[in-house]
């Protein structure tokens, strides 16, 4: 599905296919009948980790794994806190809760595990189908947010889940701030400029990535800057380029932890590369060629489930 002008299409981890039925977060009588039901599905979290079925000898696609009936319950009476994630209009209109259980050890865990493992979603993300890698990755997230806010960042009071695990309110009377689930906007964006062989594209490498990684670049927004100011700032301070005509790509949810990635293509003003050593270690101008043959000198990009290879694989072939 193509939204408005964006031109990627499938990002992994997007493309939830519950309803998240945001209406239904605060009937709490709703919340707590549909815990009991039979055809409610459980996920279980672990440390930031989802429960995945993954067979690395038949290499078939990596299954998460969701619990109802009995099996639920079981998980629902040792979970830390249950967060309420929406409803699959598609299949008997079942209600899915993610549960956190990292207050357990692993091994106390077994049982539930059974052949799966808690894992990383980006160690499984890019093989499973889309919609199963956005469902993990949604209860990720907000595993990951009710772990970073258990105190109130005004008055430093504990916090207290509200609304089905989609708010959390500070419980000093006084203060009682409301906190809502977080989402850091960064802006992703590969830099073109014009040239032979259909021009070439910047790609850079910091010393944090995997050895042989080049990517494109990438930073936070700041406060009081919108995204196509972002993407200027961050090209000219991270290897002294002025760019021009910046494009909006495509968007892709990254929490982790609480990022939402939006890609952009911006046009290259001027081509000496002058990087800044504290953010990366390398950077440099590659043709669509160059960057088919990347593999011939140990080089690589992104794996296939980042927004920064979706908008690299896109330049390649839009000439
Ligand atoms: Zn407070």
């Amino acid at each position: 599905m193509v939204y408005g002008t964006a031109m990627l299409e499938d990002i992994c981890y997007s493309g939830v296919t519950l309803d998240r039925a945001a209406d239904l977060r605060r009937d709490e009588k709703w919340l707590v009948e549909t815990l009991r039901r039979d055809t409610t599905r459980i996920i279980p979290m672990w440390r930031e980790h989802n429960l995945i079925l993954m067979d690395e000898e038949t290499l078939a696609t990596p299954q998460p794994v969701t619990f109802t009936g009995p099996h639920a319950l079981g998980i629902l009476q040792i979970a830390e806190h249950v967060t309420f994630l929406g409803i699959d209009r598609a299949n008997g209109e079942a209600a899915y809760y993610a549960a956190d259980l990292s207050a357990k050890e692993e091994p106390e865990l077994s049982p539930i595990m059974g052949r799966a493992q808690f894992l990383n979603i980006r160690q499984a993300g890019g093989l499973m189908t889309r919609p199963d890698a956005a469902l993990m990755t949604y209860a990720r997230g907000m595993a990951t947010w009710h772990k970073t806010h258990q105190f109130c960042g005004t008055c430093g009071s504990p916090t207290e889940m509200k609304t089905g695990g989609h708010q959390r309110t500070c419980s000093n009377t006084e203060c009682g701030r409301e906190h809502f689930p977080r989402t850091d906007p960064a802006v992703i964006m590969l830099v073109e400029r014009p040239g032979p062989e259909g021009g070439a594209c910047l790609l850079s490498h910091k010393s944090i990535w995997p050895q042989g990684m080049w990517s494109i670049l990438a930073g936070f927004v700041e406060p009081g800057e919108s995204l196509e100011d972002a993407v200027i700032r961050e090209v000219k301070e991270e290897v002294g380029i002025d760019v021009e005509d910046v494009r909006y790509m495509g968007s892709q949810p990254w929490p982790f932890p609480a990022s939402l990635m939006l890609g952009f293509v911006a046009r290259a003003k001027n081509v000496d590369i002058k990087i800044d050593p504290n953010e990366l270690e390398d950077a440099g101008w590659f043709t669509r060629d160059q960057i088919a043959r990347l593999d011939e000198k140990g080089l690589r990009t992104p794996n296939k489930d980042s927004i920064a290879r979706h908008i690299v694989d896109h330049w390649i072939e839009d000439i």
